[in-house]
C-alpha cells in the first residue's frame, strides 16, 4: 500500500530531524523535567526548535509528543491532558514546517512500563498508544513515529494503534552491541524486530539512540538484510560523556555528517540525528548528502 513513508522514501535519503531535548533544555527546559506539556505552556519555544530543524533543511520533523502517553503524564498530573497536549505538538510542527513543505511525524516513545516483566499488559499498552496515536492524527500528523523502543512487544502494540487510527507508522528500536551483536534491552535480535514490526504493519523499520552513527551503520546493514520496508537511522553524535560543563558528545557536525554518508549507502532512507545531534549536524548533513 502507497502512503506518505513509502512514497518519501523512494526519493532517499531523506533527511530528517536531530534532537530535541537538549534543544528545549537550551531553552530554559529544566534536566529530568517533562518537555512535553511545553507545547501548552511554551509553545513559541517548542516551535524555534521544530523550525531551526526546518531551516536546517530537514525534510521530516518529529514533535514534541514523545513522552505524552497517558502513564507518563499521569506522573505530572497531566492524565486528562492526553489529547491537548498531542494535537498542540503536532500543531507546533505543522506551523513550522508549513513553509518549507516538510512532513510531520509525530513521535511515540516508551510508556516506561515493561510488558515482559507484567508492568502494563498487552491490552493497556495498546489503549494507552490508541489515546495518543489518535490525538496525533486528529492534529494532523503525516505519519507516526514509534521511536526508542527497547521492549518489541510495546512497540508492535504502539505500531499497531498507529495502523488502527489509519496513520502510516515508522517504528524505530534502540539496540545495544554486546557479545552476541546488537540486541534491545530485552534481548530481540534486528531481524526478529523487523519481522514482528512488520507483520505489526509499519511501514519502515529502524533504529535511534544507544549509539554512535559508526554502530548504526551495521544496525541499517542488518535492518535491510532482514526485510524490505524502508529503514530509519538517528544515531547519537557519539555516546554521552558527563563532565563538570555537563552532558558532552564527542562526535561533531561535520564528522556526523561524513558518517551520514556511510548510513546512506548501507540503505537507510530516512536519516537525522537522536541524542546531542543538531541543527548544525542536521544541516551538515543535507550538505554532505547533497554532494
Ligand atoms: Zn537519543
Amino acid at each position: 500500500m502507497t502512503n506518505i513513508v513509502t512514497e518519501l522514501s523512494l526519493a532517499k535519503p531523506v533527511v530528517t530531524d536531530g534532537a530535541w531535548g537538549t534543544q528545549l533544555q537550551m531553552r530554559g527546559l529544566a534536566v529530568g523535567d517533562a518537555p512535553d506539556p511545553w507545547n501548552l505552556d511554551h509553545a513559541d519555544l517548542v516551535e524555534q526548535v521544530a523550525a531551526a530543524y526546518v531551516a536546517a533543511g530537514s525534510q521530516v520533523i518529529l514533535t514534541n509528543t514523545f513522552g505524552a502517553n497517558r502513564v507518563l503524564l499521569e506522573r505530572h498530573g497531566l492524565g486528562d491532558k492526553v489529547a491537548e497536549i498531542n494535537v498542540a505538538g503536532v500543531e507546533i510542527s505543522r506551523r513550522a514546517a508549513a513553509a518549507a513543505g516538510a512532513r510531520v511525524f509525530a513521535s511515540m516513545g516508551p510508556t516506561g512500563k515493561m510488558l515482559a516483566v507484567g508492568e502494563i499488559s498487552a491490552e493497556e499498552a495498546r489503549e494507552v498508544y490508541l489515546e495518543q496515536a489518535a490525538a496525533l492524527r486528529d492534529g494532523g500528523a503525516d505519519a507516526l513515529l514509534v521511536e526508542t523502543m527497547s521492549d518489541l512487544a510495546e512497540a508492535a502494540e504502539a505500531v499497531a494503534a498507529g495502523v488502527a487510527v489509519g496513520l502510516p507508522v515508522v517504528a524505530s528500536m534502540t539496540y545495544q552491541r554486546g557479545a552476541r551483536g546488537f540486541r534491545t534491552l530485552m534481548g530481540e535480535t534486528v531481524a526478529a524486530c523487523v519481522k514482528r514490526l512488520t507483520e505489526a504493519g509499519a511501514s519502515a523499520v529502524g533504529a535511534n539512540c544507544g549509539m554512535g552513527p559508526e554502530q548504526m551503520v551495521a544496525v541499517v546493514n542488518e535492518c535491510t538484510a532482514a526485510g524490505s520496508l524502508p529503514v530509519w537511522a538517528k544515531a547519537n553524535a557519539g555516546m554521552p560523556r558527563q563532565t563538570a560543563e555537563g552532558t558532552i558528545y564527542d562526535v561533531g557536525a561535520q564528522e556526523f555528517a561524513a558518517q551520514s554518508l556511510l548510513l546512506r549507502d548501507a540503505g537507510a532512507a530516512f536519516i537525522g540525528g537522536c541524542c546531542g545531534s543538531t541543527p548544525a549536524a542536521i544541516s551538515a548533513v543535507v550538505a554532505a548528502l547533497r554532494g
